[in-house]
């Protein structure tokens, strides 16, 4: 209730003050090298809370070297891979028994409201952490059948260190499902917080060294991106969440020295409403897809349908949005003609309906997560109305402390817009009318990105034709943000390369190694 919100404020800045603050390295808590810290924000008021240690080049110098000896020469590569799934295991259930205070750390430090981080971030992820450590002892190569008297089987190695980079939108889930498949894969990792968000990562520092996994299995830095970040990019294989203009960057320096890299970069993902479905359902569907987290919005998953929908009640449709995991890749909405004016009506309403106020407390949406997004969401805004696209509600930003922005309605966008061709990663929807499958297909294809999808539709033939010729690595059919942990994420163009979640996602962490061996008797 929005009663509790001062004193939920007041618990979790509490929490942020009695956390370590520091640089996780070799199973201890440092100081910068350089003695230097970066300043945390309350992003309700922009005020500085608290500052945390800052890593640069040495620091990162130092987490590479403390994980290198620890998969070298530690106990993590000697112990059996069910230990290793244990020590995965612990984790995931002292992450559980910390939930709230994670919650409110995630909520505080990003700004979303606290219901999403209790009810989506913190248990996708403690989630995620359980589905990998099942997978510890059950990765396994292949014998294979030769000519010649020999045979040859297959081993699934770790790569050895890795370097993780993630944003700051989804700060702790993000680096779930980068840790959950390194470590079961038996890595050990050096783990770069976003400079806007480091506090959930830090307490799960501290969570690691209480589970017991051996010093250097896991470094956690906070650090700012052309410093802590590109000096991790020096260093291992590299997995990497964040813009493409960045991932593109690190493609180029992973592929000149010719290490591993995965990328999962930005969207602008097609939903698209065909004109055979329920207006209203639709409508509420294409709301929740787009706002959630404020549109901040590009990737996560779980396996938590049944947790959403204990705490939000079913779904209007399949369970979605609430079977949803907590994301929506930012989407730009295409509308059949026959039904458009109707469906825009609705989505005006349904935007301006939603609460805007102190995350803490009862509301649908929070402040942007600091002063470069929200400008960059203005400016945005701006573009679209001085280009001509029909404001149908918000438009400006909210109050006059903090980062908060009103949900905004753009219609009749236009393809050659800035706001229907950039990520904007804010709270705005464009939508667009269509009149034909065949037009619909070349519209949402003629994008550079191609993360995921949405397809409402009642007709097959539609839904088929839609699912087909849609060039992203999710399509989402009558539900949105439906997510799995087993089920692979990950985008199509410039939107990233390789695929994280699932099975999948351990090809990204394992090198596989052949051996031959004579048969005894070649006679067999
Ligand atoms: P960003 O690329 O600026 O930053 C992401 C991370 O990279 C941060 O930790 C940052 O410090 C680091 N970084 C920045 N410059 C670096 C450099 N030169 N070398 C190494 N590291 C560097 O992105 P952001 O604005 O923080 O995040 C939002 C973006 O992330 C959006 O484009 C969004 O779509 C994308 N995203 C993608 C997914 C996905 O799964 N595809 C998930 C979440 C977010």
């Amino acid at each position: 209730p929005a009663r509790d919100a001062p004193t939920l404020g007041e618990s979790a800045i509490r929490h942020a003050q009695a956390l370590q603050k520091k640089l996780f390295i070799d199973g201890e808590w440092h100081d910068a090298v350089s003695g230097k810290t970066l300043p945390v924000e309350d992003p309700r008021t922009g005020e500085e809370i608290l500052r945390v240690a800052e890593g640069d080049k040495a620091d990162v110098d130092k987490a590479v070297i403390a994980a290198r000896r620890a998969f070298d020469e530690g106990p993590w590569p000697r112990m059996s891979a069910k230990e290793r799934g244990r020590l995965m295991f612990k984790l995931a259930d002292l992450m559980e028994r910390d939930a709230e205070e994670l919650a409110q750390l995630e909520t505080l430090d990003n700004g979303k409201p606290i219901w999403y981080s209790r009810n989506a971030d913190i248990p996708l992820s403690y989630d995620h952490i359980r589905y990998y450590a099942g997978w510890a002892d059950k990765i396994q190569g292949k014998t294979i059948p030769v000519d010649g008297p020999y045979w040859a089987y297959t081993f699934h190695e770790p790569l050895g260190v890795v370097g993780q980079i993630v944003p700051w939108n989804f700060p702790l889930l993000m680096a779930a499902w980068k840790l959950g498949p390194a470590l079961a894969a038996g890595n050990t990792v050096v783990l770069k917080t976003a400079e806007q968000t480091p506090l959930t990562a830090i307490k799960i520092g501290e969570l690691i060294a209480e589970a017991g996994f051996p010093n250097g299995v896991v470094n956690i830095i906070s650090g700012h991106g052309p410093t802590a970040g590109s000096a991790l990019v020096e260093h291992p294989g590299i997995a990497f969440t964040g813009s493409t203009e960045v991932g593109r960057k690190i493609g180029a320096q992973t592929a000149h020295a010719l290490k591993p890299c995965t990328l999962e970069l930005g969207g602008k993902s097609p939903v698209i409403v065909c004109p055979d479905v329920d207006v209203e359902q639709a409508v509420k569907d294409a709301s929740f897809a787009l706002f959630f987290n404020h549109g901040q919005c590009c990737a996560a998953g779980s396996r938590r349908a049944t947790l959403l929908r204990a705490a939000f009640g079913p779904g209007p449709r399949h369970g979605s949005p609430w079977a949803a995991g907590p994301t929506a890749p930012y989407m730009g909405l295409y509308v059949h003609e026959a039904i458009y004016d109707e469906f825009v009506d609705k989505a005006a309403k349904a935007a301006a309906g939603r609460r805007v106020g102190d995350p803490f407390g009862d509301v649908d949406q929070g402040p942007q997560v600091d002063r470069d997004q929200y400008n960059k969401i203005l400016e945005y805004i701006d573009h679209g109305k001085s280009q001509g696209a029909r404001l149908l509600t918000g438009g400006s930003a909210k109050g006059d402390r903090g980062y908060f922005i009103e949900p905004t309605v753009f219609a009749d966008v236009r393809d050659d817009m800035l706001i229907s061709r950039d990520e904007i990663f804010g709270p705005v929807q464009c939508i667009s009318k269509f009149s034909t499958l065949e037009e619909v297909i070349r519209r949402a294809n003629d994008t550079p990105y191609g993360l995921a999808s949405g397809v409402f539709s009642t007709n097959v033939d539609s839904i088929n034709t839609l699912t087909r010729g849609i060039k992203a690595g999710t399509v989402w059919v009558n539900c949105y943000n439906v997510y799995d942990s087993a089920v692979p994420f990950g985008g199509y163009k410039d939107s990233g390369m390789g695929r994280e979640k699932g099975e999948y996602a351990l090809t990204n962490y394992t090198q596989i190694k052949a051996v031959y061996q004579p048969l005894v008797n070649p006679a067999w």
